[in-house]
């Protein structure tokens, strides 16, 4: 059946500016990591695109290796895009990365010209389009110099395969260092992508204050831990959750947080939220943060957590009881 969207779907959400760009994002932004590849359901995948952007997610990330099989993310997402979403093209904001291996030999992994441009051309025929809204460096490459991924990115835009370029994964000074590159070059460098939660505050150790003096705006990944802050394992493994996969989470480390998701669940409940959802509002409680990059295997999922955008706002006392329940 043809897909007609939501007809309100930007009547709910309120968008965030990146940083000093004139480009807003949603606060939830629907990350294909999992759940889009070739043994996921892909059904279901379609359902979950379709669902956040009927609700005002316009922001989709992607990277070539997602899957499994790597790439295969990419392509079904392209299959959505092309079947449903295609009329939607400028409604959408459509990133990609490459930095993580991908094919074998010297020229598939990390940050070099040749890498980063081949796979950016293998990524934009996967789904099918001739350019992406943002193109990342997905993480920095202790032996190749910055210029050359520098090169990459500069590549990336002014061929017009890339609006916009960001980095993921890298720290402050790399962030200056990249930062300070493309500018030489008339380029902005617009975002970074890094890992950041209630119990991963890497970021506040100089991270978002690089980013907040350069003028730069972060979306955050893994706002949920992988569903550990999310309530996905309160009373035990639940069947087909990410943790039985066992390949970026596993059951023996989800079970090691049920403690502290549990009392972190005390604290969400006497606030009128789950606790995916304090962990959303807490991740966007910092203002360089433009918005969260969640994942969802499931449309109720989605739907939770983008009732977490009723009640943003924190007291002191929560915040310290938030803060004591990590330290303990
Ligand atoms: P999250 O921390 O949001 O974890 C998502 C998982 O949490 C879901 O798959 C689901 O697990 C569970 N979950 C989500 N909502 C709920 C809910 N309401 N109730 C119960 N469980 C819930 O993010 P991800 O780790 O998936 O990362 C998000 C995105 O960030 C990725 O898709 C990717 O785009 C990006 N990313 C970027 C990286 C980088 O290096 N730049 C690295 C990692 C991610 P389940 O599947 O078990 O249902």
């Amino acid at each position: 059946m043809e897909y007609v969207p939501e007809q309100n779907r930007y009547q709910t959400l309120e968008y965030n500016r990146c940083g000093k760009s004139g480009l807003k994002l949603p606060p939830l932004s629907l990350g294909l990591w999992h759940n889009f590849g070739s043994e996921d359901d892909f059904s279901n995948a379609r359902e979950l695109a379709l669902y956040a952007f009927d609700n005002g997610i316009t922001h989709f990330d992607l990277a070539n290796n997602y899957g499994p099989v790597p790439g295969a993310a990419e392509t079904n997402f392209g299959r959505i895009l092309a079947d449903d979403l295609a009329s939607y093209r400028d409604e959408l904001i459509i990133s990609s990365k490459a930095g993580y291996l991908m094919w074998d030999g010297p020229y598939g992994d990390w940050g070099s010209k040749k890498y980063l441009v081949a796979s950016l051309d293998q990524s934009l025929k996967r789904v099918g389009v001739d350019y992406f809204d943002i193109f990342y460096s997905h993480r920095p490459d202790p032996e190749t110099p910055i210029e050359e991924t520098v090169d990459a990115l500069e590549y990336a835009v002014n061929s017009g395969k890339a609006l916009y370029v960001g980095i993921s994964n890298y720290d402050a000074d790399q962030t200056a260092a990249a930062y300070a590159e493309l500018k030489s070059r008339g380029i902005r460098c617009l975002i970074h992508q890094p890992r950041y939660n209630m119990i991963d505050r890497r970021p506040e150790a100089g991270l978002f204050d690089q980013l907040d003096s350069l003028g730069m705006g972060a979306i955050v990944f893994s706002p949920l831990e992988q569903g550990i802050l999310a309530g996905r394992y309160l009373d035990g493994i639940p069947d087909s959750s990410r943790a039985t996969k066992g390949v970026f989470l596993n059951e023996e480390k989800a079970l090691s947080y049920q403690k502290l998701s549990r009392s972190l669940n005390e604290i969400a409940q006497s606030r009128g939220q789950s606790l995916a959802q304090m962990a959303i509002a807490w991740v966007l409680k910092r203002r360089t943060v433009c918005s969260a990059l969640i994942g969802a295997s499931s449309t109720r999922q989605i739907q939770e957590n983008l009732a977490a955008l009723e009640r943003l706002d924190f007291s002191v006392e929560e915040l310290a009881a938030i803060d004591k329940v990590i330290k303990d």
